[in-house]
């Protein structure tokens, strides 16, 4: 029999409830207690959901608070001194290291976050010291949760992180130079002894993943498999069974590890992503050892194409038959929403196109019952897919003539600028005459509970247009006057009738479909609400006119339009997979393009196009494919900017500060103006703008607003003077790392004093 299994399933809850409850907590609203009996009435939810639909194997140490990664620093007692010796209880500890903490007379700021590989959902750096030690924290949670599950009688496969991948993701602490892979000796007693802890509980599979295989490796990481699994191997009968899991990409080019894995139990591959690699894979198995077929997406909403994957199942059942296969979700399910059964605002046409995670679970199951029992055993199910999918190909929403005609008649000189940067710049300064370390913000600023309960009003039809837009300006009008007030030099509107930079854009172009309740998590508690392109993308009218035309009109400095990059609508969204994506960029970069050119002509001479999302983009591996992509995603956003005259300014943002493995492409976007997230990062990130001799301007973020933490001036004083030893004063822009919507004004205002006494400190000196 071929079993069916999810890798992990998200955490929210249909409502977000993990999201208000923890929320809640933080704010002292509800007490530990409560906040842990929320989080367990959500796993036994979301196992229920599972075993219902009938999952043989269903995961367990999956939820999390805040992140699966922080839960191991936790896990393995990597958890750096400044956060232990708080006298902070161990729950306020882990969120101190997710969030940072500022209160009672605590200060510490949070742990690094960055991407997880190619997603929109980040993760907590483990953060290591020269003379790192583990040890298995007591009541360790995997094993915790695994006994919860039993005691609702069900059986469950906890997740663990790999010890290499744990390592792999990890970077030396500020003041520390350790290799984090160097650690590993030490780690894999407390990994043998989590083991043995499941094995005694009564678990008697993990699922151990070790996504840092899809990535190229660093030799030494690649060494570390082999002592790591043969000690972990070893364990025979004493460890669960073992299945390691990879995804998000292919694992051919680390096939020298597999050995390493002689003694386990089975190896999970994403079929999704790389189909390819099944035949490479099947061969290299051991004779006992089990595949899990990663063939239904966990990282996108579209229904299971059944056809396809029974195929691919019957290839991989004809070599290693029924007992040897297990039909598995492509990743965890965290990066779909929850249910589509809460969307009752999609196009009747459309519905039937997508699964959710819910849905998601049923699929394995009647993939499995497929492959198992005949197709006959599932006919209705597979009838319902096959003209599910014919339904789709051949809806009048998938094609648009007229975008084709216009992407036809894209010439190589639309990409191009009028003229170079010092030509521009020259013009620039003459029409926005700026100081020297010209202070900004990256574009929203609080989203206040005011705002959220006016757009909702005019969502539901509570309150006119007219009264939304005269509530709207009212805010623009608020935020000018506090920036007067801060003294800023170039000016946001607020950004306060967008409830998310890529949603409120997906909402006003053709070829989109949106949601209502389909969020997924992006980090901590914060969730998005990604749209669906599902098909040729145009836009009908201008998007954000109203808005910035309005604030230019009142504010008497430069104000800085603030439009989202065609990459990051694309990667933010859930984009088709029956078009290249490159052909969807393009279509997005014509349609801002035009939004570019008709802010300029209403009076907005600096443009930022936000591309947040360039690098998750980047495939993991180097070559081919990643230059290929890195073409087609700088050509989307030249084409999308390069409309303009030479006086205006083109901005771009980017939330992470590590660009020396493709600085050339970020080099080759031609942006005036950079900002980047660079506040936890080590400035040495700068070099490559030296080594590289970067011409343009660039605004490294001063301090982290991920964290209700409010940075000193003394504190934003000495990033900025880090960073002069890296670029050029004139070159330099003081700005946070990114949009403040999240932050509330008590924590703006005096955060943004700081950053722009720090500014005008540095005028000072500089003017000598
Ligand atoms: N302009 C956006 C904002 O300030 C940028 C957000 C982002 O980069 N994630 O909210
Ligand atoms: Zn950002």
């Amino acid at each position: 029999m071929v079993q069916s299994a999810v890798l992990g399933f998200p955490r929210m809850g249909v409502l977000r409830d993990l999201k208000k409850a923890t929320e809640a907590y933080w704010a002292g609203k509800i007490s530990q207690s409560d906040l842990l009996a929320e989080g367990k009435r959500l796993r036994e939810a979301h196992w229920k959901i599972q075993k219902d639909a009938g999952v043989d194997i269903i995961p367990s140490n999956d939820f999390s608070f805040y992140d699966q990664v922080l839960d191991h620093i936790q896990l393995f007692s990597a958890i750096p001194e400044r956060y232990t010796s708080q006298n902070l209880d161990s729950l306020d500890v882990y969120f101190a290291m997710g969030r940072g903490h500022q209160k009672g007379g605590v200060d510490v700021p949070s742990l690094e976050m960055v991407k997880w590989f190619d997603s929109n959902y980040h993760y907590t750096k483990p953060t290591l010291q020269n003379n790192q030690t583990f040890s298995l924290a007591k009541d360790p949670k995997p094993v915790r949760e695994f006994l919860e599950a039993k005691a609702v009688g069900i059986h469950t496969r906890p997740v663990l992180l790999g010890p290499v991948s744990f390592l792999a993701l990890g970077k030396a602490d500020r003041g520390s130079n350790v290799d984090p892979i160097s650690l590993l000796p030490k780690l894999i007693p407390v990994y043998v002894e989590l083991l043995k802890a499941l094995k005694a509980a009564g678990a008697d599979q993990v699922q151990v993943d070790e996504p840092i295989l899809v990535t190229d490796l660093k030799p030494a990481v690649k060494e570390a498999f082999k002592p790591a699994y043969e000690a972990i191997g070893a364990l025979g009968d004493a460890a669960p069974r073992i299945t390691i899991a990879t995804y998000f990409g292919d694992i051919v080019h680390n096939l020298e590890v597999l050995p390493a894995f002689a003694n386990l139990y089975g190896l999970h591959v994403d079929l999704v992503r790389n189909p390819e690699q099944l035949e490479t894979i099947i061969k290299q198995l051991g004779p006992k050892q089990v595949l899990s077929a990663g063939v239904v997406d966990g990282r996108n909403v579209w229904k299971n194409n059944f056809q396809k994957s029974i195929e691919l199942l019957q290839a991989a059942i004809q070599t290693l038959g029924q007992e040897r296969v297990v039909v598995a979700t492509s990743s965890s399910l965290l990066h779909v929403p929850h249910t589509l059964a809460s969307e009752k605002k999609l196009p009747e046409e459309v519905y039937q196109w997508f699964s959710f995670a819910v849905e998601k679970t049923h699929e394995v199951v009647v993939l499995a019952k497929a492959v198992t029992e005949g197709a006959a055993s599932v006919r209705a199910e597979l009838d319902a897919n096959a003209a599910a999918m014919k339904s789709r190909a051949e809806s009048t929403r998938t094609n648009d003539p007229k975008v084709k005609e216009r992407q036809s008649q894209v010439t190589p000189e639309m990409h191009n600028r009028k003229s170079p940067f010092d030509v521009r710049y020259a013009q620039q300064k003459k029409h926005l005459s700026l100081p020297l370390f010209p202070t900004t913000t990256i574009g929203s600023f609080p989203q206040t509970q005011e705002i959220r309960i006016q757009r909702n009003k005019f969502t539901k039809g509570d309150i006119t247009e007219e009264q939304y837009d005269e509530f709207i300006r009212k805010e623009i009008d608020k935020c000018i006057e506090i920036q007067d007030e801060l003294g800023l030099d170039v000016y946001v509107h607020g950004e306060p009738e967008r409830n998310d930079m890529v949603q409120y854009f997906g909402e006003r172009l053709e070829g989109y479909v949106f949601t209502t309740h389909a969020w997924v998590q992006s980090y901590g508690s914060r969730c998005v609400r990604p749209p669906i392109i599902v098909g040729d993308i145009s836009r009908p009218a201008p998007m954000t006119i109203k808005e910035s035309k309005y604030a230019a009109s009142v504010s008497k400095k430069p104000m800085k339009g603030m439009l989202t990059g065609p990459i990051t609508c694309l990667r933010w969204s859930f984009p088709r997979v029956d078009v290249h994506q490159s052909v969807q960029a393009q279509q997005l970069a014509l349609a801002l393009r035009d939004e570019v050119v008709d802010l300029e002509k209403n009076g907005i001479y600096v443009i930022q196009v936000d591309e947040p999302a360039l690098r998750e983009g980047l495939p993991l591996r180097s070559g081919k494919e990643r230059d290929a992509y890195l073409k087609w995603a700088v050509d989307s956003f030249k084409l999308s900017t390069a409309g303009v005259e030479d006086s205006t300014q083109i901005h771009s943002h980017f939330c992470y500060s590590e660009f020396q493995d493709f600085f050339h492409a970020i080099s080759a976007l031609d942006a005036d103006v950079l900002s980047i997230e660079n506040s936890k990062s080590d400035a040495k990130l700068l070099q490559v703008f030296i080594d590289e001799a970067y011409p343009r301007h660039i605004g490294p973020g001063v301090y982290d607003i991920h964290s209700p933490r409010v940075p000193s001036e003394e504190e934003i004083k000495q990033r900025i003077s880090e960073m002069l030893q890296y670029l050029r004063p004139e070159q330099l822009w003081i700005n946070p790392d990114c949009g403040l919507k999240t932050r509330t004004w008590d924590q703006v205002k005096p955060a943004l004093t700081h950053m722009v006494n720090a500014a005008k400190f540095f005028r000072e000196q500089y003017k000598a």
